[in-house]
This record gives structure tokens, sequence and C-alpha cells, in this order.
């Protein structure tokens, strides 16, 4: 059978004005994606009756699936139930049993219902309800019977925290259903730093491609590079079974590149090196405003020090590497990172010369210093630099005492 195809519609004014995000077609289209569904469409509508009604009616020509949010509230531009009616050419029809259930829902909570609430107890004739166990909204699931080929609507609330939750409970079943497939997707993200995405895909000429199983893709943001594995199986531990080879042949390729998983970030890694070694960090930044330091206590490292003021001078590698020694020798701790300063005008910059030195000195090992440029577009390259000397860390944290 062909992957079913979905279109995914939000709708709402706060969308279409772009007060707010929709962060809602995003989250539905990837569990879309994990079951196997080909998401070819989303489209946005305002708080509109004849818009969404159009929207409606496109959609249930193009797609077998439609997964709807908003527009289920009780008030006059809640119009999603009267938008499917219209389309499909049918009636509202009252349903007592949510009727009850709504005003169970306001005696419990000690609220009065107004007349308004009980429209969200009626429905498109022929609809059926999709229980929104923490809310009000119950949502929609309507089978198209007026079209060349069928199509199941599935109108959710825009809440996000009760759409997913509805999803969760009822909608993910009946998708299920509807493929007529029951194995699982499992996604695994190895994440890399020091180097750019077309050299990382060269090193992995066989296994970025398409049609691979697992397959890879691969990704850049703010100078991380991330591998995402997909394999589907029967079950998880099959997936996971399915994906070991491909993921121990890319970690032996890449090697020190590869800092983490999933959702890790090279700080949250770093500042589990430094708790697993029971150790603190002092930094004295100079040029890079504290962040690194931030980054990492945000993470639950152990850090003391933070931005300096500048000298305003420059700082070679040996001199990164005095200053380092001599806050170590002060503070008495395990180890001292300092942050030379460094040339941020654009002249420097644009000629490749905004270049910084970063010296790790610790008690148990020799230490290291190393330049990194400041580079890139303006408004990526404070975190990058920062990034950098954290994989420094990391590298050196690797290291074994002297
Ligand atoms: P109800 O939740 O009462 O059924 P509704 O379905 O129309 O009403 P709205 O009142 O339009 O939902 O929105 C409720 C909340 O959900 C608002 O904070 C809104 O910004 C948020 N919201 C709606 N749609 C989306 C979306 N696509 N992505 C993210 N948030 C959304
Ligand atoms: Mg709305």
């Amino acid at each position: 059978m062909p992957p079913l195809i979905a279109e995914v519609i939000a709708i709402g004014d706060e969308l279409t004005t772009g007060y707010r995000l929709d962060t809602n077609s995003r989250w539905i289209s990837q569990q879309l994606c994990d079951l196997g569904i080909s998401v070819m469409y989303h489209s946005t509508v305002g708080d509109d009756l004849d818009a969404n009604t159009n929207i409606f009616s496109v959609a249930v020509k193009r797609a077998d699936v439609i997964v709807c949010t908003g527009g289920l509230g009780p008030t006059a531009d809640d119009l999603t139930r009267q938008a499917i009616a219209t389309m499909a050419g049918v009636e509202l029809e009252m349903h007592e049993d949510q009727l009850q259930h709504l005003e169970a829902f306001f005696a419990r909570r000690g609220r009065t219902m107004t007349p308004s609430n009980k429209i969200q107890a009626s429905f498109p004739k022929g609809a059926m309800v999709i229980p929104n166990p923490e809310g009000t909204a119950p949502g929609i699931e309507f089978k198209t019977r007026h079209t060349d080929t069928p199509a199941t609507i599935f109108a959710l609330p825009g809440v996000p925290a009760e759409m997913k939750q509805m999803w969760t409970a009822t909608v993910e079943r009946k998708l299920k259903e509807l493929t007529g497939d029951t194995s699982v997707i499992h996604h695994h993200v190895i994440r890399c730093f020091g180097s750019g995405e077309s050299h990382i895909e060269s090193l992995l000429p066989n296994l970025v491609k398409r049609g691979c199983d697992p397959l890879v893709g691969i990704t850049a943001s703010g100078g991380t590079i991330s591998l995402r594995l997909t394999t589907r199986a029967e079950s998880v531990e099959r997936c996971l079974e399915k994906m070991s080879d491909t993921q121990t042949t890319i970690e032996s390729i890449l090697g020190d590149l590869v800092f983490g998983y999933n959702d890790d970030l090279l700080e949250s890694v770093v500042a589990a090196q430094l708790r697993d070694a029971n150790e603190t960090l002092a930094i004295y930044d100079e040029g890079l405003n504290g962040d690194v330091a931030a980054m990492l206590l945000r993470s639950g490292g152990s850090i003391t020090g933070s931005a300096m003021q500048g000298s305003g001078q420059l700082l070679n590698k040996e001199q990164v590497i005095t200053k380092a020694q001599s806050l170590l020798d002060q503070s008495g701790i395990d180890r001292a990172l300092v942050i030379g300063e460094l040339d941020r005008s654009e002249e420097a910059i644009a000629n490749g010369k905004s270049n910084f030195s970063v010296a790790l000195v610790c008690y148990d090992r020799a230490p290291v210093a190393e330049a990194f440029s400041f580079s890139g577009h303006s408004a990526t390259r404070q975190a990058i630099a920062c990034k950098r000397v954290l994989n420094f860390l990391r590298l050196q944290q690797r290291r074994k005492p002297a």
C-alpha cells in the first residue's frame, strides 16, 4: 500500500498575523512521519468561516489524513466544527453525553457554564468524539463520504498540551489502524563538533545517502553537526539492533569529532566530565564575555570566576599559559582556563585576524594552549567561538593525567 498522504492545518488569527509561532504543525508532522504517513501539505488559516471551509474542501481532495488544530473553543471566532460541517454539507448536532460531560466539567471546577460553551458539545453529523481528558473542547474525528477518495479529519484544540495528550490517547491509535502498520520508528542522533558538514559527509560516503537503512541524515546548526539515524522495525529493540553496525562505523570513522548523542550539548558534556571527575574549573575570560562559564553553569558544571575586564592586550599562547598558571596557583583548585582578549574590530574579523588564545592548566598534567579564530556570520560567531572553547575543554578532559 502506498503511504497515506497527510495535510496539517493550523487555525488561528494569532498564527496568520505572526503573533504566535505554529509549533503544533511541527510536532504533529514529526508524529505523522514516525507513523510512516507522508506529510505533503501544511496550511495555516485565520479565524474565518469561508477561508476555513475552503481549506478543508481542498485538503479532503488531496490528502487521506487531515490533522488540524485550533478553532474548537466556545467563542465566536472558533469555527472549525462549522467549517467541517459546511464543507461536508451536513448539519451540526448536539451530543447529549458530551453536553453532560461539559456540565460536569464546569461543576467540578465551580465555574458557571455559559450558553456559548454548549457549542462545544455539537459535532458535524456523522462525526466521532475525540475525548479531551483535561480541557473543555473535545476533538472531532470526521470521515468524508462525498469525495471520490475517502479522507479522515482529526480536529484537535490549539492548546499544545491538550492537543498532544489527545494525540497520544486517541489519534495515534486511530492512525495506526488506518495505516495497518504496527511497526515503530526509532531515531538516534550522533552529535559532532570540530569539522564542517560537507567534510563529515565526505568521510561517510556510503552512509549518508537516500535509500539506506538505517537512513542517515546530516544537519548543521551553530557549528554542531548532527547525524540522525532512522529505522523502522517491529520493536525498539529490533531498531537498535538494525542501527548498531552503522553507529559503530560512524563513531570509529569520526572518532573525537563525536561529542554526544540525541539532546547532548557541548556544555552539558563538559559539565558532566567535570562532575564525574569531581573537579572545579576556574575560568578567567577576557575575550568572550563570560559566556563559556555561563553555559557550563547552566548545565550544572562546577565553575568559579567568570568574565573579567580584558587588559585590552591580545595574548599569545605563552602568555595565556602564564596567566592560567598564576590563576591555578592563586585559586588552589584543580584546573584553570584562560580565554584571551580578542580583536573584535570588523577589519580584523574580515581579514581573519581575530584570533584568541585559550590555555588550560591543570595540577596533574602539562599545560596546553590553542588559538581559535573568531569568525563567521555576526549573528553566530560569538556562540560558535564559545563552542570551540568548550570543545577544547572536552578534548583536554579526555587526556590522561601525566
Ligand atoms: P480551545 O483550546 O479552547 O479549543 P482553540 O482550539 O481555538 O481553543 P485557541 O484559543 O485558538 O485554541 O488557542 C489556545 C492556545 O493555544 C493559545 O495560547 C494559542 O496561541 C495556542 N495555539 C493555538 N494554535 C497553536 C499552534 N498551531 N501552535 C502553537 N500554539 C498554538
Ligand atoms: Mg483559535
